[in-house]
This record gives structure tokens, sequence and C-alpha cells, in this order.
């Protein structure tokens, strides 16, 4: 690969020196090397990734906005780009039922987390020494790095149960540890649609051990990924959830395929959001001259913004909400039509309820247990070798692209059934492969132990 990256780079040195006709050409053949070799997501077997091929009207959008090199600061800079973005947020509050809330458009999940931190500690302009907060360790990554950045030094980790949600006993003992430690818990992420599983949190049980330890937390969902459900015919129970939270975050790059990036943080009560004690300092952006409600930027962590959200805006406008819900019914049946196939010599990390499916195939000759826990130690590290085989020939063969993850130190498989090109055709070549593989491996394992 590196020779690849290599070649393609020396492609374009010194081309300066060309004149007009030759330097076009050699773009051209840079810009064809660096596709082929870049992940190609329009391929329906590509079934890796969290994001897939965008939307083309959402490309057109992001086409245009960046050709007038579009600044959704304020009113002034961008006059209709704030206004869709300010519309494109209140359909947004209504889907999640936050009738009093606002929110602003990032680029990405990871600020958006970030962001709602900073919310959360700014509230109470808390004292950094006293406070604590509780992570699960299913979380995004991005939590965890943004509680540091904020300075909150007391990290509590709190264990995920083998169905890859968040332990509620050990929630309780570590919500008692920091009652003990006389800390105040100033932060917690309830996770809808874990990266790695595709798994919801029990939200309300977890509020409800805070209320009977009587902390009150700033509550953030973290729906990057999972945030299709607002989009799905049964919202309304997580409309109804929402009251729990005080802020949501959603990757509309990822389970709506906008192009990246495209993300928004929600906040529940639209008074924590604004933030006009720096507007003074910025007189020249936001003044008198500005219909406030319109000066975007006070509301994120950004000055200068890209018209994020007049991607959604259009897709909104030209698809119609109607279709959004279709797509995702869509990959909810590609993910059943998966699990009805993909059967055999497997073992589902947690039970696939989501976009994802995670799997141990175990090898031929061993039994398939109820679960992981029934194998002896020798077993599970022959099955995490079995999976790591598998992984490596698949990457070699390049028939198709997944993900090699692990759970208790044990690799497994994961898929992402989240791509508008799947049709039952290709899922059931696609798992024909997936078992020639485990044939083969099983095969080769069954050699090495003769030998
Ligand atoms: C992907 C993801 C993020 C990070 O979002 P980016 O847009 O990649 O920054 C955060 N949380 C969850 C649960 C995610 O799946």
């Amino acid at each position: 690969m590196k020779e690849h990256i290599d070649k393609c780079l020396n492609m374009i040195d010194g081309i300066c020196h060309l004149n007009e006709k030759k330097k076009l050409k050699e773009i051209g053949a840079f810009i064809n090397t660096a596709f082929s070799i870049t992940p190609n997501i329009y391929s329906p077997a590509n079934l890796k990734y969290l994001f897939t091929y965008p939307d083309p009207i959402g490309i057109v959008a992001d086409f245009l906005s960046n050709y007038i090199n579009s600044n959704v600061l304020t009113e002034e800079c961008s006059p209709v780009f704030t206004h869709c973005e300010a519309e494109i947020i209140k359909t947004l509050l209504s889907l999640v039922g936050y009738p009093e809330g606002d929110g602003v458009f990032y680029p990405g999940g990871s600020l958006s987390n970030l962001a709602s931190v900073v919310l959360a500690v700014r509230k109470e302009n808390i004292d950094l020494g006293k406070s604590a907060v509780i992570i699960p360790e299913h979380a995004h990554y991005s939590i965890e790095k943004s509680v540091k950045i904020c300075g909150i030094r007391n990290i509590l980790k709190v264990k995920t149960t083998a169905k890859g949600v968040v332990n509620l006993d050990h929630l309780k003992k570590m919500t008692q540890k920091v009652k003990d430690d006389n800390l105040n818990l100033v932060y917690y992420c309830c996770v809808l649609g874990t990266t790695n599983f595709g798994t919801f949190d029990p939200v309300e049980d977890i509020i409800e051990i805070f209320k009977k330890f009587y902390v009150t937390p700033w509550v953030h969902f973290d729906a990057a990924w999972g945030g299709s459900v607002y989009f799905s015919h049964d919202r309304s129970f997580y409309q109804k959830i929402s009251c729990f939270s005080d802020s949501i975050t959603l990757d509309f790059h990822k389970f709506l395929s906008a192009p990246l990036l495209c993300s928004a943080l929600l906040v529940k009560n639209k008074s924590f959001l604004w933030e006009k004690e720096w507007s003074d300092q910025a007189s020249y952006l936001y003044n008198s001259y500005q219909d406030e409600k319109y000066s975007l930027s006070l509301k994120s962590l950004q000055c200068s913004r890209e018209a994020y959200a007049f991607k959604l805006w259009l897709m909104f406008k030209y698809h119609g909400f109607d279709y959004f819900q279709g797509l995702i019914q869509k990959y909810h049946h590609n993910r059943k039509a998966f699990k009805k196939q993909l059967n055999k010599n497997i073992l589902y990390v947690v039970e696939p309820q989501y976009f994802n499916l995670c799997m141990w195939f175990i090898p031929k000759e061993m039994e398939v247990k109820e679960s992981i826990k029934a194998y002896t130690r020798e077993q599970l590290e022959k099955i995490n070798r079995f999976n790591i085989a598998m992984y490596e020939r698949i990457v070699e063969d390049g028939f198709m692209k997944i993900t090699c993850s692990s759970f208790n130190n044990v690799a497994f498989i994961r898929i992402i059934v989240h791509h508008a090109n799947l049709t039952e055709n290709i899922i059931s070549e696609i798992v024909a492969y997936l078992y020639k593989v485990h044939e083969s491996i099983s095969a080769k394992i069954d050699d090495q132990h003769l030998n």
C-alpha cells in the first residue's frame, strides 16, 4: 500500500513547470490513481464503515455552497444558508421532541460531543476539582477525550454488559463512589447506537438510578450513529425519552448518508446554547446591523462555518421525509436478510437490532454454544485466531470489506448493512462467499492440527 501511495503522490511532483495541457493530464492521472486506491464506498460489498456513499442532492448542495464560499457565521455573510440552518434545526427539534430547544450544526459527532461537555461544564460554573464524570466503556472515545479537554480529571468507567449496553449494577456502584468521594456528577452520556454493536442504552433505568442517588448530571444522548430512530416509524418511544436528556448528537453523514461532514448538537433548553458574552469582542461580526437570531456562530465553538446544514436541508426539501423513513426501513430489512442467512457456525456477539451485525465465526468442528462464556479459554483462543484468519483472508481476497473488532479479547467480524445498493441477491452472494472463506479456514486449521 505504502508503495502505491508514494507512487500516486510522485505523479504530481513538479507539475508546476509543465504547460497547462500537460498539467491537467497529470492531475487527471493522479486523480485516477488516488480514486483507485481509496476504498470504494459505492460498492455494495463495502460493508465496513458507518458512512456510505453520499446522497447526490447533498453533494450538489455541498458543491454549490463551497463554490460561493459562503461562511455561515451571520445573516450578513450567509443570508440564505443561515435561514436554512435555522429551519432544519426547527424540524429536528420537533423530530426528537425538544419543544423548547435549540441546536447548531457541527463538522462531526466528536465536535458535537465536545460541545455538549463544554455546555455541561459552563452551565453551573463548576469546580473542576470537585467534579466527576462517569463514562460507559462502550461510549465513543470522543466523550472521554472531551471530558479531559475540559479539565475534568475524576473519570470513572462503567462496564458494558454482554448485551453491549451499560451495566446498571456497576453504574450504581460508580454513582455511589462519586457520592462517597464528595464529588459532583456533572455529565453522563447515554449511547443510542454504539459504534461497534449498534446497541441502545436503557435510558429510563439509568435516569432511575440518578434519581435514587439524588444526582443531576447533564445527560447527553450520543445518537451520532443511532439517530435514525428519530426518523423511523416507531420514533415515539425515543421522542418520549428525550425529556430525560439535556442534549443530543446526530451524525447525518452516517445514518442519512449526507456528504461528510454533517452533524448537529441539539439542546433541550435553548438558553444554554447561546453565548452572547463574546459578541462584544467581535463587534465587527456581531452588531446591531444583524438579526442576532441568525448569528449562528454565537451558538458554536467555531467562528467560520461551512454550510453543513444546507446539505441536509436540500436533501429534506428534495426527497421529503418519507424517503428517509423508507431508506431506514431498507437498512433494517438488509439486517434481517443477513441475519436469516448467516445462521450456521455463528455466534452473534450481541443480538443484532440496528445496522451492525457482529459475529464470531465458530470453526466447523466446534459446537456453537448458546453463549461465548460457555467456551474454555483454549477454545476462545482458537475462536479468536479463527476470526482473525478469516478477516485476513477477506482482506486478501478483496471481494468485500468488513471490520475486525474484538470483545472480551476475542476477535469478531462486523458487517454494517447500511448501504442503499444492497439487494437480497447481493446479500446471498456475500453470505455464500463468507461461508466459503469459513470452510477454507476450517480446513486450514484442521491441517495445522494434523501437522
Ligand atoms: C461516529 C461516532 C461518533 C463520532 O462522530 P464523527 O462524526 O466521526 O466525529 C461519536 N459517537 C458515536 C456513537 C459514533 O458512532
